[in-house]
């Protein structure tokens, strides 16, 4: 008197599926319809019983040639007795043989209560402000017990029920063959109360969202990617659950003039022709908004690098400080007068090997490169 679907198709397979196929069937098919991925969906509860059920018999050799010989008939005459161990009671465990297929532990303690989401929040800072450190004030929505009904879920006025099914236990105990099984309450999911008239502020779910302002403290010598926990600030637990946890991603703003390299700090400074090579002193600005002395010698060659000591970043949670390096790039004069051009023409006719050596060894080298050429 069998209304039931076959097994094969509740499981969308074929007659001769072998142990594998059911198996990864089965998987993607619980995966599917797990009361934890539809809360409170009636059809994937029953879904979900008839795919174990299926899976039950199938994945046994025996169960499955009475089967194939007998279809769902094979099965009946237990039902609702002892009979032969399996029957109406092996389908109810399905928690249990979730949990112990995929390795995985529910998320949901007793009584359903979950732990909050974490949550991400993306800032981005300056470089001044990763090198003095600050408290930021931010804003995050989070979702957070409801006021209306103090998280119960349950409209102002009236009280959830005690759930008639587990009598408020939240978990239920199933008799299976020789074992008790106990498994999270399918009438209430673990709550162990039914709300009848929802509140209307959360529409019963007991959580809603708010923005928070939060005070985040970041360290001095932050750097970009460095992540900062704050334990407990994450959403609001499920059911009095504990909340999750709130993870501040820091990057950095690019620099006017400041690149960083790990604790030291770099930058570029043009000088003019005359100062290098006369030599000359000039300020350049530090990261803690001061100044310092750069002094050039005479005869300094574009890309030199000089080092200013302890004015880099602080190191995270040290006492260290990086340096900076100033290099000096020297501009070549542009837009040159009538008269400009004329005291350089007069300074190249007074110019040597040794005012230029660099130059001047080079186009040696030139020359008895061709040398040579031709003599060969
Ligand atoms: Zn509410
Ligand atoms: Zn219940």
């Amino acid at each position: 008197m069998s209304t039931k679907r076959c097994y094969y198709e509740t499981l969308e397979v074929d007659r001769n599926a072998d142990e594998s196929k059911l198996k990864a069937a089965f998987r993607k098919l619980a995966m599917k319809w797990h009361p934890d991925k539809n809360p409170g969906d009636a059809t994937s509860e029953v879904r979900f019983k008839e795919i174990n059920e299926a899976y039950e018999v199938l994945k046994d050799g025996d169960k499955r040639a009475a089967y194939d010989r007998f279809g769902h008939a094979a099965f009946e005459q237990g039902a609702g007795g002892g009979g032969p161990g399996f029957g109406a009671g092996f389908a109810s465990s399905f928690s249990d043989i979730f949990e112990d297929l995929f390795g995985m532990a529910g998320p949901r303690g007793r009584g359903g209560r979950e732990r909050g989401q974490d949550l991400r929040y993306n800032m981005e800072i300056t470089l001044e402000e990763a090198f003095r450190g600050k408290t930021a004030q931010i804003e995050i929505p989070v979702s957070v017990t409801c006021e209306s009904c103090s998280g119960t879920g349950a409209k102002a006025g009236t009280k959830p029920k005690t759930c008639s099914m587990c009598g408020g236990a939240g978990r239920v105990r199933q008799a299976q063959g020789f074992f008790t099984l106990e498994r999270t309450c399918p009438g209430c999911q673990g709550r162990g109360q039914m709300i009848e008239d929802p509140c209307p502020s959360c529409a019963g779910s007991g959580r809603v969202t708010r923005e928070r302002t939060l005070a985040v403290n970041i360290p001095q010598g932050v750097e970009d990617g460095t992540r900062i926990r704050l334990a407990g600030e994450g959403e609001a637990g499920i059911r009095g659950g504990p909340p999750g946890d709130l993870y501040i991603f820091l990057s950095l703003a690019m620099h006017e003039f400041f690149q960083r390299d790990g604790a030291d700090l770099h930058c570029r400074v043009p000088i003019s022709m005359v100062t290098a090579a006369l030599g000359g002193e000039f300020e350049v600005p530090t990261i803690d908004k001061g100044k310092t002395k750069v002094k050039v010698p005479s005869g300094t060659q574009s890309g030199r690098r000089f080092r200013i000591a302890s004015k880099g970043m602080p190191v995270l949670r040290s006492r260290q400080t990086g340096d900076m390096y100033v290099q000096v790039v020297v501009e070549t004069p542009q837009n040159l007068t009538k008269k400009q051009q004329e005291l350089l023409v007069e300074f190249e006719k007074l110019s040597s090997g040794a005012t230029q050596p660099e130059a001047a060894g080079f186009f040696t080298k030139v020359k008895d490169f061709f040398g040579n050429r031709a003599a060969s």
